[in-house]
């Protein structure tokens, strides 16, 4: 690994002073840096350690709190803190399920929420640098559009690349409209978290819309009625410590029997979680039955492209979607 310089900012002022600048990145929990760092994916001048950073806005970026409106988790928020907090288990428990199903206790000991947020793709061709990859290496080609691409996006990919983003947090994040906090020079502003990720296009190097030189500080989640009918299913080939193949994660509000509101997103699908507007749009005001959720979700499969080896998700993804409705509807 090549030596690098290892800082320590006190202040979020220190720390904005450093980053954005070429060689520098930033280190939270480091279990996705550290991984790329020893590959040679990523070959940092300078790390920024942000663990010790003193208060922003008079709390610490490890909180988590109520604000008027809804739950502000910290960025610096541990994985494993955030899936056993009362307060998430209590109002989002669709989120503790999603952390729960990442991973393994020991990593989500170590990440955070906003290294979660920016941990790159698993798609073998990004991490293996004999290989061409547009996302490592911008213009060498994408080794996985006719190679081994099992894992990849079904939905929204470019020529460019058809890797997925593979977080499950960020999926239950995206489901639920929450909110997401940046630190800039020039102040903070505020970014839907469906807006947070990008698409492929023709930058797959760019995995998010934040600048260089800004920091995630937290995410808002806003208060809901989803807390009695919601559920991640998680579909992978091991029970654990194994990433999505196809992911639900379906949040419904149901009043006399009928669906008032319904959330849903899918990750192991697309560049970034994908949430599903037409199918949330269907199924309100419609009965919570197992048929309305087949239909659901078969039209939330319009768009989907297989490439050969990832094709068996274009039947395992309406299948999940169906799956997780029932379960979130309490019909199994
Ligand atoms: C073996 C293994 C299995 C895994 N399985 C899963 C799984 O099933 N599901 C899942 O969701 N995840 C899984 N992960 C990924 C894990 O969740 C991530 O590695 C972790 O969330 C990253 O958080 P971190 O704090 O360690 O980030 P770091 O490694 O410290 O940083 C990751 C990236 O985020 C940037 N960064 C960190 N914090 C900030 C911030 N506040 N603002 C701006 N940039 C920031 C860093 O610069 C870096 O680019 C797995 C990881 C491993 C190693």
């Amino acid at each position: 690994m090549k030596q690098f310089q290892y800082v320590r900012p006190a202040t979020l002022k220190a720390a904005l002073d450093v980053i954005g600048k070429p060689g520098v990145k930033v280190i939270a929990g480091g279990t996705n840096l550290i991984d790329l760092m020893k590959r040679g994916v990523t070959a940092p001048d300078k790390l920024v350690d942000i663990n010790h950073l003193g208060l922003v806005d008079h709390q610490s970026l490890k909180d988590i709190t109520e604000t008027k409106t809804g739950l502000y988790l910290g960025s610096l928020a541990l994985n494993s803190v955030v899936s056993e907090n009362n307060m998430v288990a209590k109002r989002h428990p669709l989120l503790a399920m999603a952390l729960k199903a990442g991973a393994s206790p020991q990593l989500r000991n170590m990440a955070t929420v906003g290294g979660n947020m920016m941990q790159r793709t698993r798609c073998g061709y990004f991490y293996d640098t004999t290989m061409p990859c547009n996302k490592r290496v911008p213009g060498t080609g994408c080794g996985a559009m006719e190679g081994i691409n099992r894992m990849h996006a079904i939905f929204g990919a470019s020529q460019q690349c058809i890797a997925v983003h593979p977080s499950d947090m960020c999926v239950a994040l995206a489901a639920l409209d929450a909110t997401v906090h940046i630190a800039g020079k020039k102040g903070e502003r505020k970014l839907p978290f469906t807006q947070f990720h990008r698409l492929p296009g023709e930058h797959p190097d760019l995995d998010n819309n934040l600048a260089k030189d800004e920091l995630i500080v937290g995410i808002e989640i806003p208060d809901n009625n989803f807390a009695q009918n919601s559920y991640y299913l998680k579909i992978r080939d091991r029970q654990s410590y194994a990433f999505a193949l196809v992911s639900v994660a379906a949040a419904l509000e149901i009043e006399n029997g009928i669906i008032k509101n319904a959330r849903l997103a899918m990750g192991g699908v697309a560049h970034k979680p994908w949430r599903l507007f037409d199918a949330e749009k269907a199924l309100t005001g419609k009965q919570p039955t197992e048929e309305n959720f087949a239909q659901a979700a078969t039209l939330a499969m319009q768009g989907a492209i297989g490439h050969g080896g990832n094709s068996f998700k274009l039947k395992l993804a309406p299948a999940t979607i169906t799956e997780a409705l029932k379960h979130a509807a309490g019909l199994v």
